[in-house]
């Protein structure tokens, strides 16, 4: 249920319906929309049939049941897009923020290369994996947290804000310590545990779509992370596996207007894990820009052919420029900047 307040509802009688709210054994959420605010009642334990008496108070227009089992995440709640601000990067707004930088953190030398090469072909946030959920035990498992050192040192020597994964909730501390928003990666969107702390995280989280996932579990895997407080989650298309084989994954591009319309949250692509393959990061690139996309995470490497960790999707500095200025045009075309 949320509940609907009247245009011009004063800040006092919003405190008012939160605290009744709360007598009701809900967990109130206010969300404050351009025209008007409303407040989700959360929680399996409220007592629904007193419901009626937040009706009657001062500055409540109406009581609307959410039909959607996703909640603070749809577009019911809140009918304008959110912007989430990351350090200063906005995803939501009419600016197109991209994401660069490798898939691993190798070394300092590499990656301040990496920030300075993403940097000056207009890239606004940087990535590297310290922590990396591999495929195989066997693989290269990232530095842990002498890479979150380094990308530390990269963000001083570039300005630029860090996304990184963090894999295990044990390691929650350390990698707020270092990054300015969570990753949490395809293979933990249905890790509860850890999303429900990343909820009680004050720092914006980057939550990307299982291998397996549907739109509405990709949502519903969301409340995890709002419901517990935490506002400010940004959603990551990456490919979703199908019996297609020639690529990676297969980048659901529909995805984008679908979530747009069931959700006020913003939507990111990740045109590298979904394609696999250098070659075609590009052409997914560009359409991400044309369907709607409010970023990018581009896997972009200072020498490919020798990295650690998916060097064959990854995009030389070169290569990431002149996808850049060709991403710049199709973000005009359709009324929006990079
Ligand atoms: C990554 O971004 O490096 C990564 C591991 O992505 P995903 O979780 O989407 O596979
Ligand atoms: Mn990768």
């Amino acid at each position: 249920m949320i509940v609907v307040m009247k245009m011009g509802a004063t800040e006092e009688e919003l405190r008012l319906v939160c605290k009744k709210a709360e007598e009701l054994d809900f967990h109130p959420h206010v969300i404050y929309g351009k025209e008007r605010n409303v407040v989700g009642l959360i929680g399996i334990s409220g007592n629904k049939e007193g419901i009626g008496s937040l009706e009657e108070l001062p500055g409540v227009d109406r009581i609307v049941p959410i039909s959607k089992p996703y909640k603070l995440a749809s577009r019911e709640v809140k009918r304008e897009a959110s912007v989430v601000e990351v350090a200063g990067v906005k995803f939501g707004g009419e600016e197109i923020a991209i994401i660069a930088g490798p898939c691993s953190v190798e070394s300092e030398a590499q990656m301040v290369k990496a920030a300075e090469q993403v940097k000056s072909a207009g890239a606004k946030m940087l990535r590297g994996g310290a922590f990396k959920p591999r495929t195989s035990p066997y693989a290269f498992q990232g530095l842990g947290e002498e890479g979150l050192k380094i990308l530390a040192k990269a963000r001083e020597a570039t300005g630029l804000p860090i996304v990184t994964e963090v894999v295990n909730p044990k390691d929650i501390d350390l990698v707020y310590k270092y990054s300015d928003m969570f990753q949490v990666g395809a293979r933990n969107i249905q890790n509860f545990a850890l999303l429900s702390l990343l909820g009680q995280a004050q720092k914006p989280v980057l939550l990307k779509r299982g291998l397996a996932t549907t739109i509405d579990e990709f949502l519903m895997a969301t409340e995890y992370i709002l419901s517990e407080g935490n506002r400010d989650v940004v959603l990551c298309e990456r490919g979703i596996r199908t019996f297609e084989t020639s690529t990676r994954n297969t980048l659901d591009i529909s995805s984008i207007p679908v979530v747009k319309t069931k959700s006020h949250l913003p939507i990111i692509i990740d045109p590298s894990h979904a394609a696999g393959h250098v070659q075609y990061v590009p052409a997914l690139s560009r359409a991400a820009i044309a369907c709607g996309a409010d970023g990018l995470i581009i896997e972009v490497h200072p020498d490919p052919e020798n990295a650690l960790c998916d060097g064959a999707q990854s995009l030389n500095p070169a290569q990431f420029v002149t996808l850049m200025n060709e991403m710049r045009a199709i973000a005009r075309a359709v009324g929006r900047y990079i």
